[in-house]
Formats: C-alpha cells, structure tokens, sequence
C-alpha cells in the first residue's frame, strides 16, 4: 500500500509567550472564560490573548455564519483557539459556527476525555476513563441536504479515504502518547457496507501498524449500549462525526456531568479548545455555571502550545478543588460536597490550590519533553481503474412501480437495460412485493447492455429521451467499478 504520513508539528512553544485567539462566547460562555483566564493566568501560562466576536451578536447583525472576516485574520495568524460556547439563533439560515469554524480549518480531529471523578462527583460508573476520538469534518455533517420531490428529503453522508486514515492515525497516536491499551472502534458497517465499512477497513489496515495496542470493532448501537452500562471496559473510542457527537455528550454525561468534559479540535494548521456543553443561556448570568468543561480544554490547550508544566499544576489544584468538595450547583450533592460556588469562586478555589496535588484522585501527570504528537496528513494513492457500468436515474412519480417501468424501458436505447427499480433502498421491480410502502421517490437503475462500452453522452442521450417522455428525474448517479469491484450497493431484497 503506497500511504505515506507527512508529519507536521504543531504549533508549540515551551518557553515563549505564544499568542492564543479568544472568545468568550454567549450565554455563560463569557463568566466561565473570566474565570478560566483567571485561573491560567495565576498558573503562570504564557499565552498573550486576542480577543474575536463570535456568535449571537455577530448572527444577529446579519452574518449568517457568526463570525466577522476579521476574526479569521486573527485564527489564521495565532492558530490557536480558546473559544467559550455559543448559542445558534433559531430558525432557518443560521449556520452552525462551530461546524463551520471546524471545517474551514481543517480541524478533523476532536478529542474529549471523559474520566469519572469519584467518590467526589457522582457517577454510576466509578473508574470510568473513556477518550472519545471523533471524525469532526465529514459524514452527515457535510450538511449537503436537498428536497427531491414532494415527499423525499435527503442529506448525504460523505465518507473520504483521507478523512478515514487522519482520523484513525490520529486515535492511535493519541493513544501511543498517552500510554492508552486499547482503541475501539464504533461503526454501521452491516448497514452502510460502503461508508461505514471504510471507516472499519481503514481502522484495520492502519491498526495494523500498531501492534502493542489493543484493537477492537463494536456495531455503533451495541457498542454505544456497552458504552453505557459498562464504560471501563473502554479506553480510546474512535468513530464518524455523528455517532461521535452523540456518544460524547452521553459518555461525559454518564462520567459525571457534561459540565466536567473539555474537547480538543485538532487540524494541521489550527487547533480549538473549548467546553463539550453549550452556552446554557437559562444559566448565563446568574454567576452559577460550571467552568471545569473549559478549563480542561484550556488544561488540552496548554499541552498542545507546549507548557505541559502549566497545565499540569492546573489540572492538579482543579483535582484537587474537586476533591475538596467545593462544587458547582450542577455536580452539587449533600453529603459529598462541603461548599457550593459560583464560577468566580469556584476559580478562586482553583487558584488558592495551585501547587497541590490531590490526595485520592489519580494526580495528572503530562510529558513535558515537548514532543509534539504527530498531525498526520495524507499521500494520494494511485488511483483504482474506473469503469462506467450504468447509472442510477432517480425519478418523482406518484403511482405503481409496475406502471413506471414501462415507461423507462421504452427509453433505453441499445446500451442500456432497466436492471431494477428500488424505492427507499428496497426492490420493487421486478417481482416487488405489494405490501412494500412506496414513496413518489424511486431509484431507477440502467446497467450498460452486455459486452457495452458505456460513456458520459450515452447517459446524457437517456436522460434527453425519458425527458421527452414526460419522466421527471430529479437526479442522477454514476455507477461505476473500481479495479473491477462494483462502487455502489445492491437494492435491499435484490
Ligand atoms: P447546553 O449544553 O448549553 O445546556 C444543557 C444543560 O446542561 C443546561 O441547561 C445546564 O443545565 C447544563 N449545563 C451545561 N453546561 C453547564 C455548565 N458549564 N455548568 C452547569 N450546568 C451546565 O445545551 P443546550 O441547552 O442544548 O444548548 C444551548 C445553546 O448552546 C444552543 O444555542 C446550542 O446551539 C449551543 N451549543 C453550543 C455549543 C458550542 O458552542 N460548542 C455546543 C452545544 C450547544
């Protein structure tokens, strides 16, 4: 296989100030900033912030992306974020900023440890130490949606080779530098053979490469039950955007509170650090919020600009205030906690205990040797022989399936036969079942007739003659083989 990792450091520095881009963000997003600068700045980081809007106010003048072209100037120039939630107004024409902010800078890779903090937190699942490494760019997050027809709506799920490899090397270099056992992996795979199933195939090729670590495959749904009912058996899970996201949220849940949980979005040029949680605007203001998510992405953040020492001591007295007792309203419980806060106190507590360890808790330990862990890129390879076998003519049409054929037959010409018509992934045509329900979505496939050379004109001359029908296609897709294996799935029951 003819693969090859280009690797670039990351932006690190272990002794100079290294300029870090802020935002504070809305909702709670700006009392828990406050209280984390506060609480890096006393621990000796040696970072020199500049400021960026994003957000609500940025939305509501107008930008439907949340975030002014300046700001880019200043992430580009830094390459550093340390960004509070947000809130995404409602309705329609919103882009999320997060997802945006992600995709723009290539940050493909998103990191959130979820460690259970007990008996000072509560938890169902004491010793629980999960890191979720989760794809960030790709999948149903594309956000390429369409309306077909009166009907049917689609989303695409993008799936690349590149994005697969990044993710997966990343996981296991992750869990290489962090003297982690075992790196699981979540798929669909026995449904979505082709996306999915390349996310596992990647998975095994790369996981070959490092035979010290543990491998295993779980089916997302099985996996996400074992996920919860018995975390430790866990160590790094990495797995597409969407299971990702999700799993994230409930894994930092079930650890203790998604107010503990910080996330790292790594890319080759740029890296974000924020909270897992979103801005709670129920809370803002009322000086109540949890900063413990944040200041663990501050805490990944430090590790990343090289000063593990100040992220370290950081992580330590946070261990410590936690151990302490001196909790949040949200991780607040009577005979655990000894003293409720507010985020500036809670930050104050943290900064009086700067220099301590915790007694019980499992005190963070950091290499602080500097090396910076490896972002891995990627080297085309050769690409596989592409043959034009057929097309996939997708059409609005309201009735039965047994009427529509016809129709399209009398447009193939001499290079095309009907091979079968599905509707919603299931065959209706030929010998469909009458029980199948079906939609005014149907997927009408034409494979090239036998011994056929097939090419772009000759679908482009089917398409023009099921236009003069009267056949309302709404798109189409390609068929085509790769080395000879065919790049498109079958119709479910064919
Ligand atoms: P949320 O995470 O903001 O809040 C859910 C609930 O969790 C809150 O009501 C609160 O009870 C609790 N909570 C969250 N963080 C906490 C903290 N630090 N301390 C104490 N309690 C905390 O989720 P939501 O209500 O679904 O979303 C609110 C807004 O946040 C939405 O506009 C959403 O789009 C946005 N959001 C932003 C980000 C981000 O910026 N990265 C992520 C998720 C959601």
């Amino acid at each position: 296989m003819n693969v090859k990792v280009n690797v670039k450091p990351a932006v690190r520095s272990s002794t100079t100030t290294v300029p870090v881009t802020v935002a504070y963000g809305d909702g709670i997003g700006p009392e828990i900033m406050t209280a984390c600068l506060k609480i890096l700045t006393a621990a000796g980081a040696r970072i020199a912030t500049e400021e960026i809007a994003i957000g609500e106010t940025v939305y509501l003048k107008g930008n439907t992306a949340g975030i002014a072209p300046e700001a880019w100037d200043s992430l580009r120039r830094t390459k550093v974020f340390y960004k509070a939630p947000i809130t995404t107004p409602q309705g329609g024409g919103f882009k999320s900023l997060n997802v945006t902010v992600r995709k723009t800078l290539g940050l493909f890779a998103n990191v959130r440890p979820c460690v259970a903090l007990d008996p000072f937190v509560k938890t169902k699942h004491p010793g629980m130490n999960v890191v979720i490494v989760r794809e960030n760019e790709e999948d149903l997050y594309a956000g390429i949606e369409h309306r077909q027809t009166d009907e049917v709506y689609q989303c695409l799920k993008l799936i690349t080779r590149p994005g697969c490899e990044k993710i997966v090397r990343y996981a296991f270099d992750y869990a290489k530098a962090n003297r982690r056992k075992k790196v699981t992996c979540f798929t669909k795979d026995n449904i979505m053979k082709m996306t999915d199933g390349l996310f596992h195939k990647v998975f095994d090729e790369i996981g070959a490469e490092y035979p010290t670590i543990e491998k295993e495959h779980w089916i997302v749904d099985i996996g996400a039950a074992k996920l919860a009912a018995n975390p430790t058996q866990f160590d790094v899970i990495v797995m597409p955007n969407l299971y990702g996201d999700i799993l994230s949220d409930v894994a930092a849940e079930i650890a203790g509170s998604v107010g503990l949980a910080g996330s790292a979005n790594i890319g080759e040029h740029v890296a974000m650090f924020e909270a897992i949680h979103g801005s709670a605007p129920r809370r803002a203001g009322q000086d109540l919020a949890n900063p413990s998510g944040l200041l663990m992405g501050g805490v990944m953040m430090l590790v990343h600009i090289g000063q593990a020492d100040v992220a370290e001591a950081v992580h330590n007295a946070w261990l410590k205030t936690i151990e302490d007792g001196i909790h949040t309203y949200d991780i607040f419980a009577e005979g655990v906690s000894t003293q409720k806060v507010g985020s500036q106190a809670f930050a104050d507590a943290v900064i009086g205990r700067l220099g301590q360890k915790p007694a019980k808790l499992n005190p963070a330990v950091y290499d602080k040797s500097g090396k910076p862990l490896a972002v891995p890129g990627y080297t085309r390879r050769t690409p596989a022989q592409k043959d034009l076998v057929g097309v996939d003519v997708f059409v609005n049409f309201v009735g039965e399936a047994d009427d529509l054929a016809p129709k399209l037959q009398a447009a193939q010409n001499g290079a095309f036969e009907l091979a079968m018509i599905t509707n919603r992934g299931v065959k209706v045509w030929p010998h469909g079942l009458p029980e199948t329900f079906c939609t005014d979505h149907w997927r009408c496939r034409f494979l090239a007739k036998p011994g056929k050379q097939l090419n772009k004109a000759m679908i482009a001359g089917l398409l023009a003659r099921l236009a003069a029908d009267g056949v309302d296609f709404v798109k189409t897709e390609h068929l085509f083989t790769f080395d000879g294996e065919p790049g498109y799935s079958l119709g479910q029951g064919q």
